[in-house]
């Protein structure tokens, strides 16, 4: 079979410790051999991070803005630890925050979901996507540990003087006081990209906030949702006859246990960090999670919602076999080589990418799977492969879909 060739290059973030030994034997083994892989290299591994002060993340965060497309391997984000373990120059900001920010977007998580791996939601058939806002809130929050009797105020100060003040409580004794906040520009960034992403995978979108209680603050992400869906997008959604649906927060989880899933819940940063962890884990696996970065302005970057899987890789270092599932990681690759394929009109592409998971499920449906799965699958008579066994069996299951 000849190789399917690139128009594009793919913008490529390497990374770090076990997931960056993944990285390289999903190349070898299953793409190299099929995809002539046009790729503009970018290696986020944290020693070439430090060495490079950094540089590295942000020129990979501009390339994809250039390109359109990237795929991220895990990264160490550094902590006192790893300041000494890898003799860093400085403590390095988190390679997601730093590329999030350059991007401006909202990241999107879905379960991977296949036969033997049940969600313990037994009516939930279709994923549930979790669209996190990633920006401000309790996230970017000040607090106040009140001593004891006084009054708290809540005050803005414009840039002319002119003030304006509420009473937050007149306290008797000590107590706790928080100010939390967000802007209208991250919240439209938010807004629209749900809105497109909703469109382009053709799903439903549910948004819900607290908005009877929080009679401004949540408010205001209800009425910017509304007033963008009104102008930009309602029209794209009847014609495609989709649904934007918005509920109180309360009411939105109890209808998700209900529902079977297949579509977009959209969540404000607090309950998207909650909701999508209750997801993953009704769904078997943050290894059986793909996850996606998405611009307003539609770029898009890949990677895999899990760390660099730090365990594993000091085993590995020691020469002891590890059994380390690389279904996110190749799921990122499939996503990011997909995206790439509809850009560039390169349908071959594309369904090499569907194949290719195809592959992947199926390998785990016939019993092959690694040691995570193996412990929570429902299926009899399981092998359980290591880290390259798993993905070489994968690629004996493409070789007779290709
Ligand atoms: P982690 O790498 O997600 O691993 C936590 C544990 O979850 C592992 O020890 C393992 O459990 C299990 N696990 C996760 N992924 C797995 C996989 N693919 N296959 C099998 N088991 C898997 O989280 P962490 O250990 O807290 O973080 C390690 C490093 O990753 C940190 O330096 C952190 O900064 C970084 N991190 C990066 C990202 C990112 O780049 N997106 C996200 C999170 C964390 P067992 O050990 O029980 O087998
Ligand atoms: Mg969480």
């Amino acid at each position: 079979m000849a190789k399917i060739q690139m128009k594009t290059p793919l913008v490529e973030m390497d990374g770090d410790e076990m997931t960056r030994i993944l990285w390289q034997i999903i190349k070898e083994e299953l793409l190299l051999p099929y995809i002539d892989l046009k790729t503009e290299y970018y290696d986020l591994g944290l020693e070439y991070r430090n060495e490079t002060n950094d540089q590295v993340t942000v020129d990979s965060a501009e390339a994809t803005k250039k390109y359109g497309v990237a795929v991220k391997c895990a990264t160490i984000t550094p902590n006192a630890a790893r300041m000494t373990e890898y003799k860093l120059k400085e403590m390095w900001k988190s390679p997601n925050g730093t590329i999030r920010a350059a991007l401006d977007g909202t990241v999107f998580r879905a379960p991977i979901q296949v036969k033997g791996i049940e969600p313990c939601v037994k009516n939930w058939k279709k994923p549930i996507t979790l669209a996190r806002h990633a920006y401000g809130d309790v996230y970017k929050n000040t607090e106040i540990k009140v001593p004891g009797k006084g009054k708290a105020e809540l005050v803005f100060t414009g840039e002319d003087g002119n003030q304006i003040r509420e009473v937050i409580h007149n306290f008797d004794g000590p107590g706790i006081i928080q100010g939390i906040h967000n802007t209208d520009k991250s919240i439209t960034s938010f807004a629209r990209a749900c809105f497109s992403y909703a469109l382009d995978t053709k799903q439903d979108l549910w948004f819900a906030t607290k908005d009877t209680i929080s009679k401004k603050y949540d408010h205001n992400f209800k009425d910017i949702f509304q007033d963008i869906y009104e102008k930009e997008y309602k029209d794209k959604f009847e014609a495609a006859g989709l649904e934007y649906f918005y509920t109180l927060i309360d009411d939105a989880v109890a209808r998700v246990m209900k529902t079977e899933g297949g579509f977009i819940w959209a969540c404000k940063n607090y309950d998207g960090d909650v909701m999508s962890d209750m997801v993953s884990s009704a769904c078997g696996s943050l290894a059986m999670m793909t996850s996606v970065l998405v611009s307003p302005d539609g770029v898009y970057e890949y990677e895999a919602a899990h760390g660099t899987v730090q365990r594993h890789y000091y085993k590995y270092q020691k020469g002891e076999e590890t059994s380390t599932n690389s279904v996110a990681t190749i799921f990122a690759w499939t996503g990011a080589l997909r995206k790439r394929g509809e850009l560039d009109g390169l349908p071959e592409l594309a369904d090499f990418a569907d194949k290719l998971e195809k592959a992947t499920l199926q390998t785990i449906e016939e019993g092959k799977m690694t040691k995570d799965l193996a412990l929570i699958t429902s299926l009899k008579n399981v092998t359980v492969l290591n880290s390259h066994n798993f993905i070489k069996a994968i690629r004996e299951t493409l070789e007779t879909l290709l």
